[in-house]
């Protein structure tokens, strides 16, 4: 008999039952690693795969599974899977379609962690690898060989934002390599610029930690696909791979979501305004922003896109030095220097264009690339410009 006044045990197998029935506006945070089954026919028999069931918290949670079935409808796919990073959703499609002795190709203004993954993990592991120029489609047909089993496409790149003309990059893979899946990282459209999957792309990852999370405080991605099997090979991978996510960092991510399309509309407007005074500016030998006319890829953006990301990148006039540019940054008050988007806070990086291409850059000399938050853009502008006469002075 325990006594009344040991506790250990009624503090753990309560017997009291909250009512069913509870309903708000947010979508309830259910945590769990252990999951209880009613008995051992049910700890054999159910599976996690078509988001029936629960069988483990890695393998899903109400509040995941949840965010996935979101996701799937934000991206225009059937099946979302979760992973701990942007990254990590890049890395799982390569780790779940490539063997020794595949090729990867990616496109040459690729997110460059992409290339480094490809560099070291997929080389050491007998994985090759060519890199295109996203622009020129011949480039990529001459690149695919019979071991290509994986394309990877960027829409528009990071950093330079030239938007490739997608219909025939696909048109190309599927031509030439029947044999090899295409897979986009769609981190700058969210799901909102363009319809990823209405083009024949196969999967899109999706880096959580920008638009959807909104917040610069939650690191998340998302690999979608349509085809079945597609899916169980990936989700399969994953739950190899053992890459789950927190609970609180998935209802942070639900409770932004709705909000998504409105920061999204709010930041584009943003980046065009601003992308439009950068170009009334003499220091800028370039302004890069896909919905600019006269900007690499604008004919292609205007065909397969209704919205734009918050991105801008210009390149500074040869005569300024790369410390000059890095001075310029210094001088910002507003945008802050950091990696990332998609948050309230505007932000500012200086890149040299040399170290970002494999091949030919078509730039010289210092880039910096900002993403337009969510403060006045009035204010941005006035800010950019105090920096610059800084510059001058
Ligand atoms: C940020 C980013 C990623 C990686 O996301 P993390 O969550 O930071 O790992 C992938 N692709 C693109 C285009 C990105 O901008």
């Amino acid at each position: 008999m325990t006594d009344d006044h040991d506790k250990r045990t009624p503090l753990i197998h309560h017997p009291y039952r909250a009512p069913e029935g509870f309903e708000s506006p947010a979508v309830p945070v259910v945590k769990g690693s252990t999951v209880f089954f009613p008995n051992v026919a049910a700890l054999r028999s159910r599976t996690w795969l078509d988001r029936s069931a629960y069988t483990y918290g890695l393998h899903g949670t109400p509040t995941t599974f949840t965010l996935e079935e979101r996701l799937a409808t934000l991206e225009g796919g059937t099946h979302a899977m979760l992973v701990p990073s942007g990254l990590a959703a890049i890395s799982l499609v390569d780790m779940a379609l490539l063997a020794i002795g595949d090729q990867v190709l990616l496109p040459d203004n690729v997110y460059g962690p992409n290339k480094a993954f490809t560099r070291h993990e997929l080389a050491a592991w007998g994985i090759g690898h060519a890199v295109y120029d996203p622009l020129q489609p011949d480039t990529l047909a001459a690149a695919l060989t019979p071991a290509t089993k994986l394309v990877w496409l960027e829409a528009p790149g990071s950093v330079t934002l030239e938007f490739p003309d997608l219909r025939t990059l696909v048109a190309t893979v599927r031509e030439h390599a029947p044999q090899a899946a295409i897979a986009l990282d769609n981190t700058w459209g969210a799901g909102l610029a363009f319809d990823a999957f209405e083009l024949g792309i196969d999967i899109t990852v999706h880096a959580l930690t920008k638009y959807p999370s909104g917040g610069g405080d939650v690191l998340m991605g998302s690999v979608v696909c349509r085809d079945d099997a597609l899916y169980r090979r990936l989700a399969l991978c994953r739950s190899r791979i053992g890459h789950g996510v927190g609970v609180d960092d998935a209802a942070a991510i639900l409770r932004a979501l709705p909000s998504l399309p409105l920061r999204y509309a709010a930041q584009d407007a943003a980046g065009r305004a601003f992308a439009a005074w950068c170009t009334t500016r003499p220091e800028f030998a370039q302004v890069l922003h896909p919905a600019l006319p006269g900007s690499p890829g604008h004919v292609h953006w205007r065909s397969h896109c209704r919205a734009a990301a918050g991105l801008v990148s210009v390149v500074f006039d040869r005569r300024f030095s790369a410390q000059q540019v890095d001075a310029f940054v210094d001088a910002l008050r507003l945008f802050r220097i950091g990696w990332s988007w998609g948050g309230p806070v505007s932000l500012a990086v200086p890149y040299d264009t040399k170290a970002i291409r494999d091949g030919r850059t078509p730039y010289e000399g210092t880039l910096v690339r900002f993403c337009l938050g969510l403060e006045s853009v009035d204010d941005l502008v006035a800010d950019a410009t105090q920096a610059l006469g800084l510059l001058a002075g």
